[in-house]
């Protein structure tokens, strides 16, 4: 670490700061691999040349690239006509204080610290280093050599395909605790209400489902038995996984569901280990989430989250299952009019 030259604030300051630093380092949006190489650079355990050289591993610790200079991580990523080269094809990092730069934790350092670059601009100067790196050992080896605009284009692309990939998992966005009352989605979303209910002398349970808009407006329900002895929290990890199901059917892709059990929540936020009897389920549940192109997990008091509990105790009356498409069953409309009255807050 180079404390002494962000001295200035005082020894105290300048720990917070670095706690600070490594938290965003660690936090930013990357993929596993892409952090793993960003912290071993931070660190400055690469195997560069002069690490390499440090442990008798090679007996010169000349660049790869440029064999003019000492292969430090300031050098690579930074003082080497490579990475000017690079950093010209891309607009994340501006061209400035060269002599700044002794490291690549000095560059990260730079970039949070005195730009206040955004975290994606970031992360992507990380991944684009991580290319250069990769296309460095390729050439060390008998490899190609890739230009830098190739190198920028391809680090651009790798990041919006984690992007998109990682965008659909959005979850934590919502308010566990204290919602009690149900909110509609914003525009061009569904929100997805989802309950279970125990019929424990028909060794069986019920799931209820209902799909709505931003107006509170219903899109479509559905009300279904399943015969199996399972006890509360599994009715209510099967009444997600059947709401996703649903969703699938319907052809909707965007939405938040939501449900009135925190333990099934958490679980699907990963903010805690789900009981062991529906680990599979959520497990299952997480996996079906990337089908789609966003879904977000949201929680609600029972009090919100009446339709789908009537949907759910609507199963105990029927064989298999009732679905309606923008229609809604006369045992719902008492309640589909009173979460809209309170949530447009008339
Ligand atoms: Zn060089």
């Amino acid at each position: 670490m180079r404390l002494s030259k962000h001295a200035d604030q005082g020894a105290n300051s300048d720990q917070s700061q670095m706690r600070w630093f490594w938290k965003k380092i660690w936090d930013l949006p990357l993929p596993h691999k892409v952090r793993h190489f960003e912290w071993r650079a931070c660190r400055d355990i690469l195997p560069t040349k002069v690490n390499l050289m440090r442990r008798k591993v090679v007996n010169d610790q000349f660049c790869v690239e440029c064999s003019l200079e000492v292969e430090t991580t300031g050098h690579m990523f930074w003082t080497c006509p490579r990475a000017r080269e690079v950093w010209a094809c891309s607009k994340v990092v501006r061209l400035v204080n060269q002599e700044r730069m002794q490291s690549f934790q000095d560059l990260m350092w730079y970039m949070l610290t005195v730009e206040r670059s955004d975290v994606n601009e970031v992360a992507k100067l990380v991944c684009i280093a991580w290319a250069m790196w990769h296309n460095r050992n390729e050439i060390r080896h008998g490899g190609k050599r890739r230009s830098g605009a190739e190198l920028v284009r391809w680090a651009s692309q790798y990041m919006e395909e984690y992007k998109a990939a990682t965008e659909m998992l959005v979850c934590k966005a919502m308010v566990a605790d204290g919602v009690r009352s149900w909110i509609p989605p914003s525009e061009n979303i569904f929100k997805i209400n989802v309950d279970g209910a125990v019929f424990a002398d028909q060794k069986a349970v019920g799931v209820g489902v209902i799909i709505r808009d931003e107006k509170g407006r219903l899109e479509a329900a559905l009300s279904k038995k399943i015969l199996a002895p399972l006890g509360a929290v599994e009715a209510e990890a099967m009444a997600y996984e059947q709401g996703l199901m649903f969703a699938r059917d319907i052809g909707i892709h965007n939405f938040i569901i939501e449900g009135d059990s925190l333990i099934i929540y958490h679980a699907l936020c990963e903010s805690s280990n789900p009981p062991s009897s529906v680990a599979a389920v959520v497990q299952g549940i997480q996996e079906m989430c990337r089908e789609f192109h966003g879904v977000m997990f949201s929680h609600v008091r029972r009090q919100g989250n009446q339709p789908a509990h009537l949907l759910a105790k609507h199963a105990c009356g029927i064989v298999d299952f009732i679905a309606c498409i923008q229609e809604t069953p006369c045992f719902l409309e008492q309640a589909l009019i009173h979460d809209v009255t309170i949530s447009s807050g008339s």
